[in-house]
């Protein structure tokens, strides 16, 4: 029998081929079992939902949202929600299926889930976000639970998103289920450096690329003497930007949703994060030069770091790209064909499961101490962000030596290995 990746709804999106030929690949290398292969291929639970909301002019608008469980072999499910135009039930399931392996991959008892709104998130009032959420909670209250499936903040979405969602998964049960999301505010049960984790992480692995390339001789890179590019400035980007900058690294062009900057001394990242709070974009920021999204791609430096949405790096640009280590801060922002060219040329890319894991992993130290009713310091929960990061960069850069491939397919190997483990263990139910 063959199998095709053309199976039914859920592949109907550029980021679940992608995501389904990546595994393709890394099955093939590691003779993955085919009935383990064939499971993977898709998710395991999906349900679809119409939101009516009352809009501010009195009149109703029905949105249509998503949760997809993809594997829930190691634990409950776990992975954003996200708000965007482009949402729909295929990118959600390849979303899930990247949270199963990024789970997997730094060895959370976790699986892969993921959530969205096919909405933009900009056109909508606080009081309409408010009523998108609770309703959108409540459509699908049956599919989560802190023992079941438990969200997060993803691409449009926030610690206030998860408060609502927190306080409507609680009123329907009487008490507080703090445990029902991760990504809170820290007044009702979030967890210092969470909000911060994704942005730390992407650059604790850029420290541990760079020391790799080093000892490897495959490159003299130092990170107070390097260029870097940060495509996205919002909760990864603008953060990775200011972890990359406190380390002498000099960040010469960033970009958001309205537009990009440009400066090759360096741009002084922190008065641009100030500037952004006030003005809620880059644009028109005084210590640089105002340039496109698009030719932020074509700046040539030592770091890239995509944070902003998946899909930006395909085969009509990424000859522009110039540059020694991407780190993908955001989910699937580089296209398979698009990453071939780029790993042919040299460069070093950390794939998204494991350099923007750092928000999940912070996730589950969140409900852990939820859980546990007691809560660590800021300084603890990085020590530990930094070890796990440590560990599972390790157990790729060992993968990656092993099976010679990018770190990209190492990484869905170190994954795939774990949760074919445990489903083999397992085993199939009836
Ligand atoms: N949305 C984030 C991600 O894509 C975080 C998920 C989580 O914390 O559960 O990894």
């Amino acid at each position: 029998m063959t199998h095709s990746l053309d199976s039914g709804i859920w592949s109907t999106s550029p980021l679940y081929k992608n995501a389904s030929a990546d595994l393709e690949l890394a099955a093939n290398l590691m003779g993955l079992d085919k009935n383990v292969l064939e499971r993977l291929r898709k998710p395991k639970r999906a349900m679809a939902v119409s939101i009516p909301v009352r809009m501010d002019d009195g009149s109703v608008k029905v949105f249509e949202g998503y949760r997809v469980q993809h594997n829930t072999t190691l634990g409950p499910g776990k992975g954003g929600i996200r708000f965007h135009p482009e949402v729909n039930i295929s990118e959600v399931s390849a979303l899930a299926m990247l949270m199963s392996f990024k789970c997997s991959l730094v060895g959370l008892p976790l699986g892969g889930a993921k959530g969205g709104i096919r909405v933009d998130p900009r056109q909508l009032s606080r009081a309409e976000h408010q009523a998108l959420m609770r309703r959108y909670t409540m459509e699908i209250i049956t599919m989560i639970g802190p023992e079941k499936d438990i969200p997060a903040p993803d691409v449009g979405t926030d610690g206030q998103h998860m408060a609502w969602m927190m306080d409507t998964y609680s009123m329907g049960k009487g008490y507080s289920v703090p445990g029902v999301v991760t990504g809170k505010p820290l007044d009702i049960g979030g967890s210092l450096g969470r909000p911060e984790s994704t942005g730390r992480g992407v650059v604790y692995v850029i420290e541990h690329a760079i020391e790799m390339l080093n000892r490897q001789k495959k490159a003299s890179i130092q990170l107070n003497a390097s260029t870097a590019t940060v495509q996205g400035f919002g909760k990864v980007g603008a953060v990775a930007a200011e972890e990359l900058h406190q380390r002498g690294c000099k960040v010469i062009a960033v970009s958001d949703f309205y537009g990009g900057l440009h400066n090759p001394k360096g741009i002084d990242i922190p008065a641009l994060v100030r500037y952004v709070d006030q003005n809620r974009s880059v644009v028109g920021f005084p210590g640089a030069e105002a340039i496109s999204g698009e030719d932020l791609l074509g700046v040539a430096c030592d770091i890239f770091v995509p944070a902003a949405i998946d899909g930006v790096v395909t085969m009509d640009n990424v000859h522009k790209i110039k540059t020694k280590i991407i780190s993908e801060g955001a989910n699937g922002p580089i296209t398979s064909d698009a990453q071939k060219v780029l790993e042919e040329k040299g460069v070093t890319i950390i794939p998204d499961v494991l350099a923007n894991a750092g928000g999940v992993i912070v996730s589950y130290f969140e409900w852990v101490q939820g859980l546990q009713m007691f809560f660590w310091s800021e300084d603890e929960v990085n020590e530990k962000l930094g070890q796990v990061m440590a560990r599972a960069f390790n157990r790729v850069a060992e993968a990656s030596e092993r099976y010679k491939c990018g770190l990209k397919t190492a990484a869905l190997i170190t994954s795939v290995e774990r949760i074919n483990r445990a489903m083999l263990l397992r085993g199939l139910f009836p």
